[in-house]
């Protein structure tokens, strides 16, 4: 059994300060105070941005861009504001290159859709990884079924890492697109994308970046990596649910047909012809979420005063005392790599069930992720049902993942 370290400053966060300005963690489950460690699914939210909800809806509720009132004007500016502020998060050259949409799976089905539309045909491929999430597999599938394309996947080791050999090798002159994910959120694996982009744009192949774990975790600059198109979600960097962003180098964007068509995206509109609105309105057809996207900008306020490096050390010391923990824990087998990884730790007990490790540590008011994950084709590649995944956050302690362990003793016990 791990004795907690003291806690008070893990790398230069206040531990027990940041978790009062997460409510919910004070909350209790079967009588015992919460541990959350499914912060990979989503992240808790600090009230900054829970009180820049309300403000909205409480003080300027008002659509946008389309009114000259002052509320309207208040909600404009408060929107796009926001943009800017996720524009500067991941060094984009423009704020029009900021797409907001529902979540990365709205990203990615933007980018696949429009993208096939227009540069997909008979023959050509689609290179994705061997460690996609379900949201960056099917709706290239469903491209290529309709184009006549094929969809090629990047193979993996039995650590969780990627084949950059098979890359090279797969990366013949028919690919038009690679799409892979940042970091793998069932494994935990951080993938060399800035050599994928730069092995793919030697040949003038785009890349999409799913950056949905990798932004909670990883410092994301699109220029320094040349991303083409890069996706994340609000929601698991402390925002609010159902918004995420598309960013897309200005060019690319501009050379894509909109997603869907609508008010806010078009410039004029007669029966016979339409014409289309410029970046980033093109791509954001009907009302957006206002509220979520100046959730999201409270949310990036939030990480840049507690400061990235000072957010993302607390969380490698964490994870290096996690991973100690769990690898002492007998029959606990890790499922993915041990180094170059984040704090979304995926691993078996035994030969138990996820499910019913899941369970018990859940009667303990221990939260973790058991299944799937929505990446089928890892747990294929394992040959497993699925894992148990406990994901970190900055605001966990080492104190929790003590209970972790002891919660899995007695998992063993009552399983075995
Ligand atoms: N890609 C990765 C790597 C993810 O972890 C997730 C969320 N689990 C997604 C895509 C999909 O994100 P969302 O459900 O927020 O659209």
């Amino acid at each position: 059994m791990y004795q907690s370290e003291t806690e008070m400053m893990v790398q230069g966060i206040d531990v027990e300060k940041v978790r009062n300005d997460f409510p919910l963690l004070t909350r209790t489950v079967y009588g015992k105070p919460l541990v959350y460690f499914d912060n990979a699914a989503t992240s808790q939210k600090p009230t900054a941005v829970l009180d820049a909800l309300e403000d909205y809806y409480r003080l300027y509720n008002s659509n946008v861009h389309r009114g000259v009132h002052s509320l309207s004007q208040e909600a404009t500016e408060a929107y796009e504001g926001a943009r800017k502020k996720v524009a500067t998060f991941i060094n984009a050259k423009k704020a029009e290159e900021i797409i907001f949409t529902r979540g990365t799976t709205e990203s990615i089905n933007l980018v696949a859709a429009s993208f096939a539309k227009k540069f997909l045909k008979e023959g050509d491929v689609v290179l994705i990884s061997a460690m996609e999430h379900h949201s960056n597999i099917v709706p290239w599938q469903m491209v290529c079924a309709e184009k006549g394309a094929t969809l090629q996947v990047i193979a993996m080791n039995e650590f969780g890492e990627l084949l950059m050999d098979d890359f090279a090798r797969k990366l013949t002159c028919n690919v038009k697109i690679v799409s892979v994910t940042y970091v793998s959120n069932s494994l935990g694996t951080i993938n060399p994308v800035g050599e994928i982009i730069r092995q793919a744009h030697e040949k003038n192949i785009p890349v999409l970046v799913d950056a949905a774990q990798a932004v909670v975790h990883l410092p994301i600059d699109v220029q320094a990596l040349d991303a083409d198109f890069l996706a994340f979600s609000g929601h698991k960097i402390y925002g609010p649910t159902g918004l995420g962003i598309l960013y897309g180098k200005e060019e690319w964007l501009n050379a894509l047909p909109p997603y869907q068509g609508g008010g806010e995206m078009i410039k004029t509109v007669s029966f016979e012809k339409t014409t289309y609105n410029e970046l980033p309105y093109k791509f954001e057809a009907g009302t957006p979420d206002v509220a979520g996207a100046i959730g999201l900008g409270a949310a990036i306020d939030y990480v840049e005063q507690l400061g990235r490096d000072n957010v993302f050390s607390a969380e490698d010391e964490l994870l290096a005392y996690a991973m100690r923990a769990l690898q002492a824990v007998k029959g606990l087998r890790i499922v993915g790599p041990l180094s170059n990884r984040v704090g979304s730790i995926s691993f078996l007990l035994e030969n138990f069930h996820p499910f019913d490790v899941g369970e018990i540590l859940d009667k303990q008011g221990i939260a973790v992720r058991t299944g799937h994950h929505c990446t089928q084709p890892v747990m294929d590649f394992f040959n497993i049902p699925g894992t148990v995944r406990a994901s970190l956050a900055f605001y966990n302690t080492k104190a929790e993942i003590d209970k972790l362990v002891a919660g899995l003793e007695k998992a063993r016990m009552l399983l075995g």
